[in-house]
């Protein structure tokens, strides 16, 4: 049997790419690796899935080939996504701009994908992982583990990236991509927590403080973040982190000095005079006592012990030196970044396919007729947020929709 098309890899893009192709009334195979489709899908957005955002802006993607995303996002947008879905009979709902399925469960998203599989007839095979595939004169020829040969005309590869294997995407598709003659870019974490080699950060485990972030490359500001930062035994992490990693990251494996700048107390626009009043009212506290009211105590020691400061100093007989740099840290507190956690962390890669290769309107490769790449496995990263679900589920929809 010589299908119109295989798709390989059933997470997002695979199963949107395998309902589009057979509502254009192709005959379709999708070959998923793992025992279940869409095993990702369920660990996004903490179980919930949040799969778009309201605001769609450029700096949402990333890549090499800046803007290369934006013209299948404008052709399936968000809009027509949340009418996609209600097509298939789920309802979603948006929190503060941030779209999730109204069960607020990433189950319903799975099970509303499959339910429309099984309906729409569409032939699966699971438990098989694509290792080899050849572009014969006529079709395609791929081959499992085993041998086993499977034959289309055209193929969609939606095997996504790297990040977190035991959830299926385990890098296979870069090597697929390789056989037929295209080139990877960089590839490595994304959307991850990065690592310190400052010791007390053994101290800080457990803190969650609203922060104002700025990353220094080679000592010049490149980007910044708000939000609620994680302090780890091992560094920082956290959805404001995560959104900054691929600078620093980046920055890293070309071997420059990356430092991270917290302020520790961005709300607060009149540190000084504000604290100067409190200095006055509270001069009975010691210093400790008094940068516990205002913050976790983890971190109120640790700001004094980088300041050398006695915690048992009173407020009343502190130099205004030792004030001022208490001050300093609270607003200025740096982290070196020496390293960053590896895919089995990442929430994506960063990388795949080099987008040069592709047809930026149809996702079809330059290279060779009929073969198509969608999702996680092109080079195309987006922010925290539900902008890589409307990645993945916009390229499975455009690849599908340029099937001959
Ligand atoms: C913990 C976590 C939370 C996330 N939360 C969010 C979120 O809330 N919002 C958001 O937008 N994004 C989120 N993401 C990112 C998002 O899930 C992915 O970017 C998206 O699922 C990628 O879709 P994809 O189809 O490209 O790849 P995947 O969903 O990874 O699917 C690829 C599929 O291909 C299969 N496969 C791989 N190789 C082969 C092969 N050789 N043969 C056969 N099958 C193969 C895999 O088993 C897998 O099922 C999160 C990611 C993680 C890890």
């Amino acid at each position: 049997m010589i299908y119109d098309v295989i798709v390989v890899g059933g997470g997002a893009s695979g199963m949107m790419a395998a309902i589009t192709a057979k509502k254009q009334k192709k005959s379709v195979l999708l070959l998923e690796r793992m025992d279940k489709l869409g095993k990702k899908i369920l660990a996004t957005g903490n179980g919930r899935c949040n799969l778009t955002n309201d605001c769609m802006e450029e700096t949402s993607y990333r890549g090499n080939q800046p803007g290369f995303s934006e013209y299948v996002l404008k052709k399936f947008s968000q809009e027509e996504l949340l009418s996609f879905f209600q097509s298939l009979g789920m309802l979603t709902t948006q929190i503060n701009g941030y779209y999730y399925p109204a069960s607020l469960q990433a189950f319903t998203v799975v099970e509303t994908l499959i339910e429309t599989m099984k309906h729409l007839k569409i032939e699966m095979e699971i438990g098989v992982e694509v290792s080899k595939i050849e572009h014969l004169v006529d079709f395609y020829e791929m081959k499992n583990k085993d041998g086993k040969t499977y034959k289309s005309r055209q193929v969609i590869l939606s095997t996504g990236g790297k990040a977190q294997e035991k959830l299926g995407s385990n890098g296979s598709g870069y090597v697929l991509a390789k056989q037929l003659g295209h080139h990877m870019t960089d590839i490595y974490p994304g959307l991850v927590a990065l690592e310190s080699p400052d010791t007390y950060f053994k101290n800080l485990h457990g803190v969650r403080q609203v922060c104002n972030i700025k990353v220094f490359v080679n000592g010049k500001e490149e980007v910044s973040q708000r939000g609620e930062v994680q302090f780890t035994k091992y560094g920082i992490s956290g959805i404001p982190v995560f959104q900054i990693s691929r600078y620093a990251i980046s920055a890293l494996r070309k071997k420059k000095k990356v430092v991270i700048e917290l302020n520790l107390m961005p709300d607060m626009l009149t540190l000084e005079e504000t604290m100067e009043q409190m200095k006055k009212m509270c001069e009975y506290k010691t210093i400790e006592q008094f940068l516990n009211g205002c913050m976790n105590c983890k971190l109120s020691k640790c700001i004094l012990q980088r300041c050398k400061i006695k915690p048992t100093v009173q407020v009343s007989s502190m130099s205004q030196s030792n004030w001022q740099s208490m001050l300093d840290m609270i607003k200025h507190f740096q982290v070196a970044v020496s390293n960053y956690k590896g895919f089995d962390m990442a929430q994506v890669t960063v990388g795949g396919v080099d987008t040069r290769e592709v047809i930026q309107e149809t996702l079809e490769s330059k290279y060779h007729k009929g073969l198509f790449f969608t999702g996680e496995l092109l080079d195309v990263d987006g922010t925290c947020g539900g902008y890589n679900l409307q990645w993945a589920f916009s390229s499975g929809y455009i690849a599908a929709m340029n099937l001959k």
